[in-house]
């Protein structure tokens, strides 16, 4: 067995038994294996073992990626999510190449990421990242400017809203990095109580997985707990 099979198994287990503990099934909490600065050989071996979706944060290398694996393999039915920074001039590659975008903070880039989404493929899904993080983090729109900026990204054609996404700062503490989740997951009630048909909530890296298992994640991000630390970036 691979390093990357075994890992990948560590973490499941990990995921079942956070969410053993929150008195959830195991099954609603998918997992995207977060494969940037790995090459497309760390993708296929992950593939190998049974790993279907796969998160990217740069572009050119996210586009190469997808690419190189779908040459050494066509017949797999991968899925990739973009969970870095947008560029508002980058969104075209981004809505051709992806079926998820999870970091979609200002409406600009949602209505570009509509427009450009190809007319043969499936709508592409949709998180709003929100930053739950107050001042120490820039990325993410404001918790109070969140239920206007979904109202209207629900309404783009090309787009499914399906949830929302956050980073929080980093904390050691258990129960702080709960809190932060919380924080989410109750900005994701309101939304779901107004009427959008929300089902994700993307939250949950390497090192505070279990906490956001236990506050209600649906998809956790994992990178370096499968792939190994990375050298870059
Ligand atoms: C890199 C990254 C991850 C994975 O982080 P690890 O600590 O390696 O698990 C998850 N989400 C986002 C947005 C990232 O940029």
């Amino acid at each position: 067995m691979s390093t990357i099979d075994q890992n990948l198994q560590a973490v499941h287990h990990s995921i079942a038994a956070a969410a053993a503990e929150a008195g959830r099934p195991a099954a609603g909490v998918a997992l995207l294996a977060v494969s940037k600065t790995f090459g497309a050989d760390a993708v296929l071996e992950a593939a190998a073992a049974g790993q279907r979706a796969f998160g990217e944060n740069y572009l050119q290398e996210g586009v190469e990626k997808i690419a190189a694996v779908a040459a050494a393999r066509p017949e797999l039915k991968l899925e990739w999510h973009f969970i870095g920074p947008i560029q508002s001039n980058k969104t075209r590659p981004i809505a051709e190449h992806f079926d998820w975008v999870h970091t979609v903070e200002r409406e600009k880039i949602a209505q570009r990421l509509s427009e450009q989404r190809p007319a043969g493929l499936a709508p592409l899904n949709v998180c709003l990242q929100v930053n739950i993080s107050g001042e120490a983090s820039k990325s993410g729109v404001a918790p109070e400017q969140l239920r206007a900026l979904a109202l209207r990204v629900a309404a783009l054609p090309n787009l499914r809203l399906r949830g929302l996404m956050a980073i929080p700062e980093p904390e050691e503490v258990f129960a702080r990095q709960r809190a932060a989740f919380a924080r989410l997951r109750l900005l994701y009630e309101d939304l779901r109580a107004a009427g959008l048909a929300l089902d994700t909530l993307s939250m949950g890296m390497s090192a505070d997985l279990r906490a956001a298992v236990v506050e209600g994640a649906s998809i956790v991000r994992v990178g370096s707990a499968i792939f190994g630390s990375r050298n870059y970036h």
